[in-house]
């Protein structure tokens, strides 16, 4: 039976590398950080297309306070929660999530990505609609595909759009339809920032909830690093976050919904990535609290991400880059270059030049927006910045775009 299965997959293979999508990895033989080193070659070389905005992944006091965790509550739960229960650690973990987000309760999951799927199905039903803006991350869509409310899109971050899907939903479910509406915080292609105060002003104009995933924003965004919320200064009108250990919060894994009580309630009742999957491991827990101590007690590494940011975005503008958000800079900075060779051809030249970051082209991006997307870190220095920077100048003149 395999053979006539196996024929077809080895032809589905082939197609995938004609086309050139082809997705190969690399192997790091070093922790992540700014600089890494590569398995292939022991090359050193800048990282620039990691999630670790805060510098945090090898930080050594989180992986002390896993260590420790790890000491004292074992490795792991061998359990989902509603059969064994959960470990103090996991509450402390919950409550720590609620006060650093201002949020009322907190619940854990495997992943952010678990959390997204975990997230509409107990909330809404077929009588019921989800208005979800066109950009959003796969971790939502699939949310939305096991949940039978009725969907909607809206263009990106297009508020003139949002209005008119919320309009059509609010008339096709009446006055007691619910309607949901789901947003990244910050699209990660762009670094495009939701315009979340707008997105709120319309959920209470058409009485709907406003659900918000935050992983790429989570330790940064606001002047104390809560959020999207706190950037846009919203905090307490979103109803739902969701979001992830596993980027700028220490980068291991693990993540979260937190927002109303009574949600997060409904959601330890009915979720089933919450269910039927294990409890986090204790040493995560351990780790993603000292963080949020972390950052709670100082926004030095938020402020120096900034500066860097503010540093190598002027710097690329200098050496005549085209670089999207200049009003509202994130550190996701995509160097757009337009055609998809040219940005596979830079890619690899990048890393020659010591600069490690990939590009994306379509159908990641639409055609012709192709780019190299890179991001900045808390533990960039100015030297690693300006060395990227260079490696960009010479390539462009190498490659040319
Ligand atoms: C990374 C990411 C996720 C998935 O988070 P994991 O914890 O890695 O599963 C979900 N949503 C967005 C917007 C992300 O960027």
């Amino acid at each position: 039976m395999y053979d006539q299965i196996k024929e077809a997959l080895e032809a589905n293979l082939e197609e995938i590398r004609e086309s050139g999508l082809w997705k190969s990895e690399r192997t790091i033989a070093s922790p992540q950080a700014a600089r890494i080193r590569l398995a292939e070659n022991g090359q050193e070389v800048i990282n620039m297309c990691a999630n670790n905005y805060l510098g945090l992944s090898d930080n050594l006091e989180i992986s002390a306070a896993a260590a420790v965790t790890m000491e004292k509550w074992g490795y792991g739960l061998s359990s989902v929660r509603f059969i064994c229960g959960k470990q103090e650690i996991h509450e402390e973990l919950e409550v720590a999530v609620s006060q650093f987000l201002g949020t009322e309760d907190s619940i854990l999951f495997a992943a952010c990505f678990d959390a997204n799927g975990a997230v509409f199905e107990p909330l809404l039903s077929a009588d019921d609609a989800i208005v979800s803006d066109s950009l959003n991350h796969a971790s939502i869509i699939d949310g939305i595909r096991l949940c039978k409310a009725k969907r909607y899109r809206y263009a990106n971050n297009d508020l003139g759009a949002l209005e008119d899907q919320l309009k059509q939903a609010r008339a096709d479910v009446g006055g007691t339809g619910r309607i949901m509406i789901a947003t990244d915080g910050v699209f990660s292609m762009d670094g495009t920032i939701a315009r979340l105060d707008g997105i709120c002003d319309l959920a209470e104009k058409y009485e709907a909830l406003v659900m918000v995933d935050d992983c790429h924003a989570t330790g940064f965004m606001g002047k104390s690093g809560r959020g999207t919320h706190e950037h846009h200064d919203c905090m307490g009108r979103v109803d739902i976050l969701t979001g992830t250990f596993g980027k700028a919060l220490g980068g291991a894994s693990g993540g979260y919904v937190s927002g109303r009580k009574e949600i997060v309630d409904l959601l330890r009742q009915r979720a089933r990535p919450y269910l039927f999957s294990n409890s986090l491991a204790p040493a995560i827990c351990g780790g993603s609290i000292k963080v949020l101590e972390m950052i709670s007690e100082s926004t030095e590494r938020r402020d120096r991400l900034w500066s860097n940011t503010a540093y190598y975005r002027r710097r690329l503008e200098e050496e005549g880059f085209v670089i999207p958000g200049k009003e509202e800079p994130h550190p996701i900075v995509p160097i757009m270059l337009g055609d998809a060779k040219i940005a596979q051809q830079a890619s690899v030249k990048l890393l020659e030049n010591g600069v490690y970051a990939i590009g994306f082209f379509y159908p990641v991006v639409a055609k012709g927006a192709a780019r190299i997307r890179t991001q900045v870190s808390a533990g960039h220095s100015e030297d690693d910045l300006e060395e990227a920077v260079q490696a960009f100048v010479k390539v462009r003149a190498d490659v040319g775009w």
